[in-house]
């Protein structure tokens, strides 16, 4: 953001708080009002693109201050790539183990790694794709809570070894049209088959494309793919520490579960 940005913004809000000024005048008017029709009123989708402005900028300063931090830092994908779309399986139970492991939903990676996912972004922009993810950043203790229902290192990594979701290194992700709907790419988010290979060549043309598409998309971008799972992508450049920081949840979100 230009030095500019909080005079800019300042002044916006300056305007919201002229505005609201005139919404009061409007809501209850004298006698004289009522006959004057000099009176004007901004009309309301000025207020609202006025509000509009000054969230962006709110999002561009939040996005630029992310963008300085140290390669190894924690940053939340959705501020940095608010175009894509989000469905973090593990804060839910709708998951191949019916295990909600996480919280809240939260997409976290590091710096590093968020760069490398704001170019493929940029490259699906162009041709009205997006990315959507499924799982990022899992912190080590729930590695060990899905090791824990589930020890089988077909299915689960041990968490002795470290994931490289949990090292801010891996991402599950998927494409969506602009529409937000999935792309086929032939079975679901966490299918343990033979189908989710990558070597699986029965597919139909569309998914044997859509899969190219995604493997392409990731690879020019410096993540590579492991041979079981069309969803896992790991960032190759640099190898981060095993973590087990935790994101912060809303007060209102951790209600005890029933
Ligand atoms: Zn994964």
């Amino acid at each position: 953001m230009d030095k500019f940005s909080p005079f800019l913004l300042l002044s916006l809000l300056f305007l919201l708080a002229c505005q609201g000024e005139v919404v009061e005048e409007k809501a209850e008017p004298s006698s004289e009002e009522k006959t004057d029709s000099a009176v004007s009123l901004a009309p309301a989708e000025d207020t609202a693109f006025l509000y509009a402005e000054a969230r962006r900028l709110r999002q561009l300063e939040i996005r630029d201050s992310l963008l300085s931090l140290e390669d190894s830092a924690w940053v939340d994908l959705q501020q940095l790539i608010p175009q894509a779309e989000y469905e973090i399986r593990y804060a839910t139970s709708n998951n191949f183990m019916e295990l909600q492991v996480y919280d809240c939903p939260g997409c976290y990676s590091r710096l590093a790694v968020a760069k490398s996912l704001m170019k493929v972004q940029q490259n699906l922009d162009s041709i009205g794709l997006s990315l959507k993810f499924f799982d990022c950043y899992r912190p080590s203790s729930a590695q060990w809570a899905l090791w824990k229902k589930t020890p089988d290192p077909r299915y689960v990594h041990p968490p002795k070894q470290g994931s490289m979701h949990s090292r801010g290194n891996a991402l599950d992700l998927s494409l969506v049209d602009s529409l937000g709907r999935e792309l086929d790419m032939g079975t679901p988010f966490d299918y343990f088959g033979k189908e989710a290979y990558w070597s699986y060549t029965q597919h139909s043309e569309e998914v044997n494309k859509n899969r190219k598409l995604l493997r392409q998309q990731m690879q020019a971008a410096g993540f590579s793919t492991i041979r079981t799972e069309w969803w896992h992508f790991v960032y190759k450049a640099q190898r981060f520490p095993l973590s087990n920081w935790q994101w912060s949840c809303p007060t209102d979100s951790l209600e005890p579960k029933g």
